[in-house]
């Protein structure tokens, strides 16, 4: 057989109700050939979607704590490279917030309103092992935010005000139930393949 490493891949994005999205996830121990592969994986899956900016390893059912991060698409980062994260932990979060819409690969049938720090202070290996400390404001520092609460089982359903959280009540009910279109593969909540319209 040949060697697959080769070869990145298109994975399947998990719903936000399946259990692999409700815990946290592992540390990486090390960063060997199988993370690297995950790594590239997830970044292919991301850029498939076309409006992934971000994406946790949880997502396409990998229980690590790697994150992948592209937002040079979006105004104001267009200098900002792709960014992997291993073991991210959010070391300083600003007492000044501001609310923005965010949406989510898992969560594909709600866009809504969430509250978060404007400026954070962030930790993490680099794809190389290099320790990073940066910080991150604005847009990225919530893409950050959004995804390091994947690695602890959180979703942004869960960071919506009472208010929102029962007005999105019904559409998150379709969406555990799998009752919803989207244009990529995704994992149902019960663990059966969602198909791709
Ligand atoms: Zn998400």
């Amino acid at each position: 057989m040949k060697n697959q490493r080769n070869y990145m891949a298109v994975l399947p994005i998990y719903n936000s109700f399946h259990p692999i999205m409700k815990q946290k996830t592992k540390q990486v121990l090390e960063i060997n050939d199988e993370v690297k592969k995950i790594v590239a994986d997830m970044f292919e899956t991301m850029y498939y979607t076309k409006r992934g900016v971000g994406l946790a390893a949880n997502q396409v059912g990998k229980d690590i704590s790697v994150v992948v991060i592209d937002v040079h698409t979006v105004k104001g980062f267009e200098n900002e490279l792709p960014i992997t994260m291993i073991n991210p932990v959010i070391t300083e979060y600003s007492d000044e917030k501001e609310i923005c819409e965010e949406g989510c690969l898992s969560i594909p049938v709600l866009y809504d309103d969430v509250e978060r720090s404007l400026n954070i202070k962030i930790k993490y290996l680099d794809i190389t092992e290099k320790e990073i400390e940066r910080t991150a404001t604005g847009f990225l520092a919530r893409a950050m935010q959004h995804e390091v609460d994947h690695l602890n089982g959180i979703n942004f359903y869960d960071r919506l005000s009472p208010l929102r959280k029962s007005l999105a009540k019904s559409k998150m009910k379709r969406l555990k139930k799998g009752d919803y279109d989207v244009d990529y593969f995704m994992i149902n909540a019960d663990g059966t393949e969602h198909p791709e319209n």
